[in-house]
């Protein structure tokens, strides 16, 4: 029986343990995913062989540290010093990231995606724009404070301040801030946010387990969105075929992982 885990601060919210032993049960895998609760991130690594883990994801706030704790950090991760995921690969501590690409993996139904805008600049905003590039997209990144938008520059977006940014068409918008988790705001003016979505075919979130006004003002105008429980959804398929190492079909584990949103 293999054991993986989730450590996080806080984790009890975490649906991943559902996600991945709903996976694990009804495709006869012998494993068991739990929860940790861990406060130092860089007690990460010490932890992870403690209880003698097979793998394991990483969340707020320790992605920086997984990235730091590991012996390799393979693909994605590597470029942007994050990571999501840990293999144990005979003793050693192996790093990934799925976010990225569970995102990608979450907008497969859309079509025809070549201009994209980003809304923030935060983490999420860091990993979507590079794999956007990386997938020859257009990337606009607008942002409330100018400070952070540099780096999006500086890698080869087009850069926006709420000041400087001008109405055009976009096939893609995503929210990448926090507008809308806790509150009611958008992530933008309200004109302004009315006008992107005039101009615009599809519209995501990554905020996950509820409405959010953005998406709300998407749906009123018939824009075909998703919200964060496909990005959810697409990193964990990604991280389980790792865990499994390849084992289980990839549309099966998206099948049960899908299911268990429904608990
Ligand atoms: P960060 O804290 O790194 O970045 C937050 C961004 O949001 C900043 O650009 C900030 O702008 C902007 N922002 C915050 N509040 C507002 C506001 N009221 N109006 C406009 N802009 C605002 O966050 P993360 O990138 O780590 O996470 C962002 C969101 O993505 C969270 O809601 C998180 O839950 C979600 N998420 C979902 C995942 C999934 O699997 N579905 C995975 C990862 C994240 P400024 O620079 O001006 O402060």
């Amino acid at each position: 029986m293999q054991l993986f885990s989730i450590f996080g601060d806080p984790v009890s919210h975490s649906r991943s343990p559902l996600m991945h032993n709903s996976v694990f049960k009804n495709l006869n895998y012998k494993a068991c995913y739990t929860r940790t609760h861990l406060l130092d991130g860089k007690e990460l690594k010490k932890t992870f062989f403690d209880l003698g883990l097979s793998g394991a994801n990483v969340t707020v706030p320790h992605k920086e540290a997984a990235y730091e704790a590991c012996d390799e950090v393979r693909g994605f991760a590597k470029k942007v010093g994050v990571v999501n995921t840990l293999i144990n690969e005979n003793g050693k501590l192996i790093g990934y990231n799925t976010d990225a690409d569970g995102f990608m993996f979450s907008i497969e139904e859309f079509s025809n995606i070549n201009k994209v805008l980003i809304i923030g600049a935060g983490g999420t905003a860091k990993a979507l724009s590079q794999k956007f590039l990386e997938e020859s997209l257009d990337v606009s990144v607008l942002n409330r404070s100018v400070g952070r938008l540099s780096y999006f520059q500086e890698i080869g977006c087009k850069i926006f301040s709420w000041d400087s940014f001008t109405a055009q068409q976009f096939d893609l918008i995503v929210n990448t801030t926090s507008a809308g988790l806790s509150d009611d705001n958008l992530p933008a003016p309200k004109e302004m946010i009315e006008t992107i979505l005039e101009h615009t075919n599809y519209a995501a979130d990554a905020i996950y387990g509820k409405l959010t006004p953005f998406l709300q003002l998407a749906k009123e105008r018939n824009i075909p969105f998703k919200d964060g429980a496909d990005m959810l959804l697409g990193q964990g398929v990604l991280a389980n075929e790792l865990f499994t190492n390849h084992s289980l079909n990839k549309e099966a584990i998206k099948q049960e992982m899908t299911k268990s949103f429904l608990y």
